[in-house]
C-alpha cells in the first residue's frame, strides 16, 4: 500500500506495522486503543488530502480515499469512483457504501478523472437517419459524457490545488491558471492531444477564433470530432449564455449547464467550456456544454459551495493569515471530488490539531458526532466562532 497525493505522486509506502493497522481497520477487526490509533492515522491522511493506492494488482493502483461516515461520524475507506477493481485476494475489495450519499441520486457526484487517459469528453457526428445511438444528430452527446465536463473541471481543481488555501501557499491569478494548464497538459483530448494544446483560458471571441484556428488546421484528431477547451472566470451563466463581463450580450453555448453541487450559486464561478463543431464537417464552432464550480473571488479561485459560505470564507481566510503571522501554519481544504459532505472544510495545522468545519446554516445530510466537527451556525456569531477556530488552533501552540 503506498499514501499518494491527488495528482498521482507517491508520498511514500507504508510501514508494514501501518500496513496491518490499515488492513486490521478494514477488515474490522480492531478495537480499543488500537481503533484509536487506526482512525487518528486516517484522519491525519484525510487532513493532508492524501489518498491511499494498492498494491494488490499488478498493472493498475486501485486507489481509495478516506471518506466521513456522516450519519455515524466515523471513517471508512471508500474507492474512489472510476478506479481500478482490487484482486480478489485483496482485504480492502470491500466498498463500504454510505446510505443516502449522492451517489443514490439522480446525478451522480463529480468524479476523479484518472490522467493520461483520453478524455473523449464529446461523441461523434451520427447521420439523422442512423440507429438512436449513444450520440444524438447535433452532437451533443449523452449524458454521461456531458457529465464528465463538470468531473474534469473538479479534477483540474483538485490536482491543481486550488481547493487548498494556505498563506504561504497564495499563488495571484496568473500562477492560478498556470497551475490549471499543467494539469490539463496530463490529460488527453483524444489519444495523444494533450489538452492543454486546445485550451484557452479566456472566454472572448479572440479567442475563441484562436482556438477555433488552431483546431482547424490540426490533424491530430484524425478522422475524430475536434474539439477544444474553454477555461474563465465568469459572472454568470443563464439562458445558455456565458457572462463574464467581456461582452455585454454574453457568449451563446448550445448544450448543458453542469453546476457543482447541483443547486445555483451566484458569481464569480469558474466555467469551463467544451468548444466544438456543431455539426458534422461545420466550419462553424460554437461552445457545447458549460460546467461551473462558484469560487471566492476573481483573484482567488477556491470552490465554494453556496452564496451563505462566502462571509465566513473570508473571514477564516483572513484568520489563517493572521495565524501564520504568529507561526502557527493552518491549512484548509475543500474536498471537491466524489459528493460526500461537500459542505465540509477541513482544516489542519503544523501542530498536527485537525478541525472540520461547515458554515451552512442547515446541515445538507446528517452530521457527523465528531468533536472535531462544527457548524458555524452552531455558534452565537461569526466573531464567537472565529475566536473557537483561533484558540482551537492556537492553543496547541503552548
Ligand atoms: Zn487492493
Amino acid at each position: 500500500m503506498r499514501i499518494i497525493e491527488k495528482n498521482g505522486a507517491l508520498v511514500r509506502t507504508l510501514t508494514p506495522a501501518e500496513q496491518v493497522l490499515v488492513e486490521g481497520f478494514v477488515l474490522n477487526q480492531l478495537d480499543g486503543h488500537r481503533l484509536l490509533q487506526a482512525n487518528q492515522w486516517l484522519m491525519k491522511l484525510r487532513g493532508a488530502g492524501q489518498w491511499l493506492a494498492c498494491d494488490c494488482q499488478p498493472a493498475a493502483l486501485p486507489v481509495m480515499n478516506v471518506t466521513l461516515n456522516s450519519s455515524t461520524g466515523t471513517l471508512f475507506l471508500k474507492n474512489n469512483p472510476g478506479t481500478a477493481e482490487h484482486a480478489a485476494h485483496c482485504p480492502f475489495i470491500k466498498d463500504a457504501r454510505e446510505p443516502g450519499s449522492a451517489s443514490e441520486h439522480d446525478e451522480p457526484p463529480a468524479a476523479w478523472l484518472a490522467p493520461d487517459v483520453p478524455l473523449r469528453l464529446i461523441g461523434e457526428f451520427r447521420s439523422s437517419g442512423s440507429a438512436p445511438g449513444t450520440s444524438n444528430a447535433s452532437g451533443v452527446g449523452t449524458r454521461k459524457e456531458q457529465h464528465r465536463l463538470l468531473s474534469l473541471l473538479v479534477t483540474f481543481i483538485e490536482a491543481s490545488g486550488l481547493n487548498v488555501y494556505a498563506t504561504d501557499l497564495k499563488k495571484d491569478l496568473t500562477r492560478q491558471f498556470a497551475e490549471l494548464r499543467s494539469v490539463a497538459s496530463r490529460y488527453p483530448l483524444v489519444e495523444r492531444v494533450p489538452a492543454s494544446h486546445y485550451l484557452e483560458t479566456r472566454i472572448d471571441m479572440k479567442h475563441m477564433m484562436m482556438l477555433k484556428a488552431r483546431l482547424k488546421e490540426s490533424t491530430a484528431f484524425g478522422s475524430q470530432r475536434r474539439y477544444g477547451l474553454l477555461l474563465d472566470c465568469v459572472n454568470e451563466v443563464r439562458t445558455r449564455k456565458v457572462f463574464n463581463g467581456r461582452s455585454d450580450n454574453g457568449f451563446d453555448f448550445q448544450g448543458y449547464h453542469w453546476l457543482w453541487g447541483g443547486e445555483r450559486t451566484s458569481g464569480p464561478l469558474l466555467a469551463l467550456a467544451l468548444y466544438s463543431p456543431t455539426t458534422a464537417g461545420s466550419q462553424y464552432y460554437e461552445m457545447i456544454h458549460v460546467a461551473t464550480v462558484p469560487v471566492l473571488s476573481r483573484a482567488q479561485l477556491f470552490p465554494v459551495l453556496r452564496e451563505e459560505e462566502r462571509e465566513p470564507l473570508k473571514m477564516l481566510v483572513s484568520l489563517i493569515d493572521w495565524m501564520a503571522g504568529k507561526g502557527v501554519r493552518v491549512v484548509m481544504r475543500r474536498p471537491v471530488i466524489g459528493g460526500d459532505v461537500m459542505d465540509e472544510l477541513v482544516l489542519s495545522s503544523n501542530l498536527d490539531r485537525v478541525l472540520s468545519v461547515s458554515l451552512m446554516k442547515q446541515p445538507l445530510g446528517p452530521e457527523p458526532s465528531s468533536d472535531t466537527f462544527k457548524r458555524l451556525a452552531d455558534f452565537k456569531s461569526l466573531d464567537t466562532f472565529s475566536k473557537y477556530v483561533a484558540g482551537f488552533f492556537m492553543r496547541a501552540r503552548d
